[in-house]
């Protein structure tokens, strides 16, 4: 874990006890504690221990105080063992009695008798022998674990165990902190050295400011510290837990309210052509609902004098392209140019195709930038679009790059804004600041987002959903099949194909890497040439040339192909309505928002769609588990995509299995959002979340720069790269 000190010259000038090896520690002198002291100073750690502790990422006091236990225990009454119950976690205490090793069937099982005055419970490892000479009989334990009662006998399996010493009032009578430890640390050491800090932490500056405290009814640090680490009772701990987790969000809202309001701040363009009559004849559908709703709100964003900052979610196939276009032509008409990124070449170029059948009829310049144009060709689209003379152009990365300016730039558009950072969509804006106004900036994504999640990664953008699909679409029939079903799947593909339709192939995910990916793909495809010889067998991998694979897409949306093999190329955005067949082999090596961006390529159209997902008969999705194992995520995932198309169900099933951090990509994209958090949980605190946010963005309304004195501290904290160290606000 990456930590820096939160070092000032003013704090380091509040000397505090265990700050100095001159000043024994453990007396108080006044209020404060230097934050900044090397570890080493505490007493009780010395040299050898701070070099441990560092390990942990635990350098300084501030550190130390901010290294949070894994748990509590309730030691204050331990349970006699005679009375723990089958299949609880409990903690017990007593004193070695006996211990003995046997090996059975290849495995070594260590067995140590604790005892206390009620009776006696076995303690078990496996393959662990060592753990018998640590604990010699007269031993004083206190083990914790799950327990199993059976016939009489008493068993934890792998308990967690400490050694007690006489002295050690720390560690026994109290609700006692567990920490994650590293090699050679033992829990009494961490949990003194915190200890000794606790007595001098009245005092300490607060973090929050108070008003917000009161407000929401939170302790102040000190107790905040006090509670998380040695709590009076449950209930302190659950109050200190709650300050701790509501201080990680307002940094985080801070920041973000920070960010929106300085955005707001600036001077946008107020786009004035009415295009409500040129729209309307230019789509060949008539909008949803749900799209002229959100057309609504981009565009009322778009007539305001300040800059567009949104985001527009939508579920795959809800028409977001549709809504983009709209927007896209409001700027136009009012003068300006527009420039849509998009993830994937092979996005880009079908968002190319289908804006320019609409664009090129009402005279409206369309160009395509990617990375694969020719230099020649890439140099002309450049000086096109700097002349003025393109006035929508689409792209990837590419248009991102040093050497792309526009002459007018009005709109960023970011489509599957889950594959950008913030740093991207950035960029492309800020190729429109030269020009006085800031441009206006959409992002869409298909990501269906919790509003937790939606408000952490994404809390600075306001928001609009397109929560319907276009008419007469219906849901994607999905099933499992094994793979020495395969047989059933071709029978199947032969009659959609003979019927008219088309299908796409998705070949097993090879992740080493994209050659090996490419390879499998071209196999695959002379394999289905083989069982259907009369049908036109197409291939489409990231490693083709780009004329070839647009030539290949052109071909599919043509309907000149009836089988599409292909790799996950094709996952976002890819748009052929008469497609209705989706066959994802060994389905269980894909990620749940993968697989469904995959099956939302079918379904498009009017006719039934289906997506087939065919894994190793062993990872049998509904098998009942095996005794003592669970289904593997693998079989979990394809079990979500069998029972439900929801897209908001899977985002939360994602979740439920992956974690906000994976799911989100934050580390990969430097959303340094959820990094941010270490004991916040997006999905169990929403309501401090809620109120964080509510309060960050009062106190910035009331205060947009930060520049009142009383928000000096705030200011700082805001600046300081490690959210969640100490930098005091009060
Ligand atoms: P996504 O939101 O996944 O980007 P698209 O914009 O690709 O979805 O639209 C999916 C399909 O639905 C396209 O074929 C598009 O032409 C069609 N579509 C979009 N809006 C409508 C509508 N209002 N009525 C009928 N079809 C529509
Ligand atoms: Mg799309």
């Amino acid at each position: 874990m990456e930590r820096q000190p939160s070092g000032r010259a003013s704090d380091r000038r509040r000397a505090g006890p265990g700050a100095s090896a001159a000043r024994p520690a453990g007396r108080a002198v006044g209020p404060g504690i230097d934050l900044d002291a090397p570890v080493q100073y505490v007493k009780g750690v010395g040299p050898r221990r701070a070099e441990q502790l560092s390990k942990l990422g635990v350098q300084t006091v501030g550190h130390l105080l901010r290294h949070l236990p894994r748990r509590h225990e309730d030691r204050s009454r331990l349970k006699p063992i005679r009375l723990v119950a089958h299949g609880a976690a409990e903690t017990v205490s007593g004193s070695v009695t006996g211990a003995a090793t046997e090996r059975r069937r290849g495995l070594m099982i260590t067995r140590v008798l604790l005892a206390d005055e009620s009776g006696s419970a076995q303690l078990v490892w496996f393959n662990q022998p060592h753990v018998q000479r640590r604990f010699p009989v007269g031993t004083r334990l206190v083990a914790h674990g799950k327990v199993e009662r059976r016939y009489g006998a008493i068993q934890i399996s792998s308990p967690e165990c400490e050694v007690i010493t006489g002295g050690d009032m720390v560690g026994m009578g109290r609700i006692v902190p567990v920490y994650p430890l590293t090699e050679g640390l033992s829990q009494p050491a961490v949990r003194n050295a915190i200890f000794s800090l606790l007595p001098h932490l009245r005092g300490l500056p607060d973090t929050l400011p108070a008003a917000v405290r009161e407000r929401h009814a939170l302790v102040d640090l000190a107790e905040a510290l006090a509670g998380i680490h040695f709590p009076e009772s449950w209930e302190a701990r659950d109050a200190a837990l709650r300050r701790l987790v509501f201080e990680e969000f307002f940094r985080l809202q801070l920041r973000l309210a920070a960010r929106k309001t300085a955005e707001e701040a600036r001077s946008g363009i107020a786009f004035h052509a009415d295009v409500a009559d040129e729209i309307a004849a230019m789509l060949p559908f008539t909008l949803t609902g749900a799209q002229a709703r959100v057309l609504a709100e981009i565009q009322a964003d778009m007539r305001a004098p300040r800059p567009m900052h949104r985001l527009l979610q939508g579920d795959v196939g809800s028409g977001k392209t549709a809504v983009a276009a709209a927007a896209a032509l409001a700027a136009i008409r009012s003068g300006f140019q527009v420039g849509l990124m998009a993830p994937t070449e092979t996005l880009a170029e079908q968002h190319f195709l289908t804006l320019q059948r609409l664009f090129a009829a009402r005279g409206v310049a369309v160009d395509l930038l990617t990375g694969s144009l020719a230099e020649r060709e890439r140099q002309a689209a450049r000086e096109r679009l700097s002349a003025g003379e393109t006035a929508l152009v689409i792209g990837t990365h590419a248009l991102i790059q040093e050497g792309v300016a526009f002459r007018r730039l009005g709109l960023v558009i970011v489509d599957e804004q889950h594959r950008f950072g913030v740093v991207q969509r950035q960029s492309l804006r800020e190729k429109g600041f030269g020009h006085g106004a800031a441009p206006d900036l959409l992002v869409m994504t298909a990501t269906p987002i919790p509003r937790t999640l939606a408000l952490t990664l994404y809390g600075d953008l306001d928001l609009s959903v397109i929560d319907a699909l276009p008419p007469g679409r219906q849901p994607v029939v999905t099933q499992w099949f094994a793979a020495d079903e395969r047989d059933i799947v071709c029978e199947f593909l032969r009659d959609q194909v003979r019927e008219g339709r088309q299908a796409y192939y998705v070949c097993p995910l090879i992740e080493e890497s994209e050659a090996l990916y490419a390879q499998s793909a071209v196999e695959k495809a002379e394999e289905l040439r083989q069982v259907f010889p009369r049908f036109r067998v197409g291939l489409l991998h990231g490693r083709m040339r780009t004329p070839d694979r647009a030539a290949t897409m052109a071909a599919f949306r043509a309907g000149a192909v009836d089988v599409l093999v292909c790799t996950t190329v094709i996952e976002v955005g890819v748009d052929v309505p008469n497609a209705t067949v989706m066959v994802i082999e060994d389905a269980d090596r894909f990620g749940l928002a993968q697989l469904h961006q995959l099956r939302g390529r079918v379904g498009r159209g009017g006719h039934r769609s289906y997506c087939l997902l065919v894994t190793d008969p062993r990872h049998n999705p509904f098998a009942p588990a095996a005794e003592g194992q669970g289904a593997g995520d693998g079989q979990r995932r394809t079990k979500v995509m069998v029972e439900t198309t929801d897209g908001f169900r899977i985002a939360e099933e994602d979740l439920q299995i992956r974690g906000p951090g994976e799911v989100y990509g934050t580390r990969q994209h430097g959303f340094d959002a959820l990094g941010g958090l270490r004991i916040a949980n997006v999905l169990r605190d929403a309501r401090e979340l809620e109120e964080a946010r509510s309060a960050a963005f009062a106190l910035v309304a009331a205060d947009p720069g930060l520049a009142r004195a009383e928000h000096a501290g705030l200011r700082r904290a805001l600046e300081s790269p490690v959210p969640g160290e100490f930098t005091a606000v009060g």
